[in-house]
């Protein structure tokens, strides 16, 4: 269970948080609540997310009340160490777009006193450890594994399934796309559709 700290204290302490979970499963909202938290605490908050296509460089503001956030799109993890200065949390969004140099940075930062929180995805539409948010949750101190509803169901979504034909592994702002399902409507899914391609189920 995450139990937030307390915000105020003596000395800075830092820490590593990571918020995982599959798509539409609110991971993001979870970091800007606790982003904003801080803000309300009078502590310095920034907020990085890989820069994905020159088009969104621009630094967004994530929040729409007069304590907004601005967040920064930098291009690798390193960049991040260059551009923080004097602050207390920092944010990392869509963490498993980033380089594995990400871990570092994290260390780094929490090393020196700074609270970082990052959020992302755990897998990618096959299922598979997505990035460096795995070792990320490794080295963290509080993981939170957030869950979307699965849309056959209704029980809880750990699995982001893709519903358009398109192998590449990431799919620019292209939230329909996806599907938040369950473990049993995963494997259920993946099963058909194996089926469909291979009909007369000979061994491979
Ligand atoms: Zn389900």
């Amino acid at each position: 269970m995450f139990l937030e700290r307390s915000l105020v204290e003596g000395k800075k302490r830092g820490s590593v948080e990571v918020i995982a979970g599959s798509m539409f499963s609110g991971k993001t909202e979870e970091l800007i609540r606790r982003l904003r938290r801080a803000k309300y605490a009078n502590q310095k908050v920034e907020i990085f997310k890989p820069m994905m296509e020159k088009r969104y460089s621009e630094k967004a503001v994530v929040s729409h009340d007069a304590r907004s956030i601005s967040s920064t799109p930098v291009e690798t993890a390193a960049n991040i160490l260059l551009m923080v200065s004097d602050v207390d949390v920092v944010g990392i969004d869509e963490a498993q777009f980033f380089d594995n140099g990400l871990i570092e940075v994290c260390n780094k930062l929490a090393d020196n006193g700074v609270r970082v929180i990052v959020a992302g995805l755990d897998m990618d539409y096959l299922g598979v450890p997505f990035g460096p948010v795995p070792s990320l949750m490794a080295i963290a101190e509080c993981v939170t594994k957030v869950h979307a509803i699965c849309m056959q169901c209704g029980n809880l979504a750990s699995y982001s399934h893709r519903i358009t034909q398109d192998d590449r592994r990431v799919l620019l702002g292209e939230k329909d796309a996806y599907q938040p399902l369950c473990r049993e409507c995963y494997n259920k899914l993946q099963y058909n559709e194996e089926k469909k391609d291979n009909p007369k189920g000979s061994d491979r």
